[in-house]
């Protein structure tokens, strides 16, 4: 039997953090069996669906690379199929019209609430006889379609990631909706539990692998299928996101969204590798790889039964590591649009060497693209201005003088290279019998206003290239 895995977003808000992590196990998955990953889109909640989430989602999974085999799949274009199950249950005697008005549902919840019960539906239209069922509709009310889940039923099944799971029908809420309300006769818009099951059994799904808020609906799913006559799936329930407080992942914790991350400055081959991470290990205990590399290592042997913190450190280094190892080219293609955004003047074409010496100077220290343009402006602005401490360190004594001999030096280069600015360094050092430090926080001071950055020399090679430092250096001793 060949491995067929599926991904059935709601789009009702962009690619979650939580969603994609579960594509990236679906993907893996897939792709370690050679089987097939089939994306669907659960859109029949009219009101909270919306087309721009969907693009958002489908350009979020592109985004990490994780491609599908089949779909989009939208479930708002499948509806009579859903229909056509639920009338088998009314049929087999499975499913039922239920009359209750929403007055009385919370009639029912309040009085469960008061005698501290679990909230859930009493089962009370399970059997109306032929004449209650008349008289209802004679009053005009709708119905909705509910499936019998007997409370002494035990659910039980064999969890890839969880192990044995075991559910007693008493703790499912009584008997389930499975369609909205609708007149006498109609089915209504049918509803998730329901679809999930005739999608998956429609699409040949083998392997539902769904996040653990899932668990609870995974058992009325399984006997959905028995009602429906089919097997079920077998089934792996990853682990929740959470945050470094073991609460689950919010926007209060930074970004919840794909699109948040990319926004951000990470590198998709970084988030992706990240997210492999958050509730999996490979066997080596390798921390980078590409997502082709883990679908050679990955089981769900190796996925967590407890939810995996969010680690930003985590995720930082490997952002970093990923631009480290870009190519100078590559790096360049995607700091230019940081740039421009900072107003910063350059031409990309005429430009080139010298903003790949740029590149060069601060690609090292990067951790996430937006880095680039605080770490880059001194070496982009016509004149720089000094922080506090870079004044602090060009009013100290003997300063003046150190730059001012930098400076004459300068002057007899045409272009300097890095052994020249090595030179000079070594010369002043020498000359006016001070330690090299000053030499080189001062000079650091002058060029970039700043005590600290990117590598000294390489920026000075950079400022050279456009004439600037001769007058930053001037300037500083005035
Ligand atoms: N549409 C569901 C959700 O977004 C997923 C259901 C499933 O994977 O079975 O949570």
């Amino acid at each position: 039997m060949s491995v067929r895995v599926r991904l059935a977003p709601s789009p009702t808000g962009n690619l979650h953090i939580g969603t994609a992590r579960t594509a990236v196990f679906n993907w893996l998955f897939a792709r370690h069996h050679g089987g097939q990953f089939v994306l669907r889109i659960e859109d029949t909640d009219l009101e909270r669906s919306k087309p721009e989430f969907t693009d958002n989602i489908l350009e979020g999974l592109r985004w990490l690379g994780l491609d599908w085999d089949e779909g989009p799949i939208y479930q708002s274009q499948r509806i009579e199929l859903y229909e056509r199950a639920v009338q088998t249950l009314l049929d087999k005697g499975l499913a039922y019209r239920c009359y209750c008005t929403q007055e009385e549902l919370t009639a029912m919840r309040e009085a469960q609430k008061a005698a501290k019960q679990a909230p859930r539906y009493d089962n009370r239209h399970r059997n109306l006889t032929p004449e209650q069922r008349q008289a209802f509709e004679d009053e005009g009310r709708t119905a909705v379609i509910r499936f019998k889940i007997d409370d002494d039923r035990t659910i039980v099944w064999d969890d890839r990631v969880r192990g044995r799971l075991t559910w007693k029908g008493s703790d499912l809420g009584g008997d389930l909706a499975v369609a909205r309300a609708a007149k006498p006769g109609e089915i209504g818009q049918p509803l998730y539990n329901l679809a999930v099951v005739v999608d998956d059994l429609d699409m040949s799904i083998t392997h539902v692998v769904r996040g653990e808020d899932h668990i609870a609906n995974t058992a009325k799913q399984i006997l959905l299928y028995e009602a429906l006559g089919k097997a079920a799936p077998e089934f792996a329930h990853t682990p929740l996101i959470l945050n470094q407080k073991g609460q689950k992942l919010s926007k209060r914790d930074g970004a919840t969204s794909v699109s948040e991350f990319r926004e951000m400055g990470y590198t998709s081959e970084a988030l992706a590798n990240y997210m492999a991470l958050l509730g999996w290990s490979p066997p080596d205990g390798e921390e980078r790889f590409t997502l082709q590399d883990a679908a050679e290592k990955f089981g769900f042997d190796r996925v967590n039964k407890a939810g995996a913190r969010f680690d930003w450190d985590k995720l930082n280094w490997l952002n970093g590591q990923v631009l480290h190892d870009l190519p100078a080219e590559t790096l360049l293609e995607k700091l230019v649009p940081y740039w421009k955004d900072a107003g910063f003047e350059f031409d990309a074409d005429k430009d080139r060497s010298w903003l790949l010496q740029i590149v060069n100077v601060i690609g090292p220290s990067l951790t996430v693209l937006p880095d680039a343009v605080s770490m880059s402006r001194a070496l982009f602005v016509a004149s720089v201005e000094y922080d506090e401490k870079a004044q602090q360190q060009l009013g100290m004594e003997g300063v003046p003088e150190v730059l001012k001999a930098i400076g004459e030096k300068l002057a007899a280069v045409s272009v300097l290279t890095e052994d020249e600015a090595k030179d000079i360094i070594k010369q002043v050092t020498k000359d006016l019998k001070v330690k090299k430090g000053l030499v080189m926080k001062s000079l650091r001071a002058a060029l970039t206003g700043a005590v600290q950055g990117p590598d000294l020399i390489q920026s000075w090679l950079v400022l050279n290239a456009r004439g600037l430092d001769k007058e930053r250096l001037d300037r500083a001793v005035s």
